[in-house]
């Protein structure tokens, strides 16, 4: 049953995304940065709003859920383990539950690592995953609440999906990510072209994500620290995967 994705920016830098089901006409949201251009898009559309998905506590990703919930009724999901500092929970939902999202399975990942909490949704149907500030294109989410331990597990389960996933993560922070990514392997030639691309993506305005799984292994340096290759380009040779992947998250927070 295929499902229609909207990528919606919200905010400075954020993006939340509807999934529409043609079908049954019903609706869904991955998290709510901001109610208004939500609701101009639905109303656009002619949508309803049916379930909201909320990935993590921040308010860049929740501020929007109770004018939406209130204007529609929409039903929220969120993190079982965030319950206390998410608003209120429809669903409370931990690793491994799987949920109907529009007729199709949403599978519930544990990302933590920027935030205590943070959770993605997979739809193996649609082949997408909904990875907010974990995962995000050429990089991932500051380590707010997490170890680098913690967020290179969640990593980790996020790049065993199937290669053509599209990622669908939170923020524009793709142009800054790719210069970012090729100081850390300036010889990566599918980085260099993926640089270029992004480039020319934002110089017409254009959102730079969703991303597809395979060119973030390809290109994504979080995904890339246990490479013999990327630990020799940062001078850690020997080093364990937590400990390159911890060095390099640093060398992007002093970026
Ligand atoms: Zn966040
Ligand atoms: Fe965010």
């Amino acid at each position: 049953m295929p499902l229609e994705l909207v990528t919606l920016p919200c905010l400075a830098d954020n993006y939340a995304y509807l999934l529409h089901n043609a079908e049954t006409g019903q609706t869904a949201l991955i998290d709510a940065p901001d109610a208004a251009p939500i609701r101009a898009s639905l109303a656009e559309r002619g949508w309803g709003l049916d379930l909201i998905l909320l990935t993590h506590h921040h308010w860049d990703h929740i501020d929007g859920v109770e004018p939406l919930r209130e204007a529609f009724g929409a039903k929220v999901v969120g993190a079982a383990a965030d319950a206390h500092r998410l608003p209120k929970l429809d669903l409370a939902v931990a690793e491994g539950d799987v949920i109907d999202v529009l007729g199709t399975k949403a599978h519930v990942i544990d990302v933590s690592g920027h935030t205590a909490g943070h959770i993605a949704f997979h739809l193996p149907e649609i082949s997408a995953v909904f990875t907010a500030d974990s995962l995000m294109a050429l990089g991932c989410g500051r380590l707010f609440e997490g170890t680098p331990d913690q967020m290179w597990q969640s990593l980790r389960k996020l790049r065993a999906l199937p290669a053509d996933t599209l990622v669908c993560s939170g923020h524009e922070y793709t142009a800054g990510n790719a210069r970012f990514a090729l100081t850390v392997e300036p010889g990566n030639t599918a980085l260099q072209a993926r640089a270029a691309e992004i480039a020319a993506k934002r110089a017409r305005g254009e959102a730079t994500v969703p991303s597809l799984l395979s060119e973030e292994i390809a290109t994504n340096p979080f995904l890339r620290t246990d490479l013999p290759e990327v630990k020799t380009a940062i001078g850690m040779a020997d080093a364990g995967d937590v400990a390159a992947f911890a060095e390099i998250r640093s060398r992007k927070d002093r970026f």
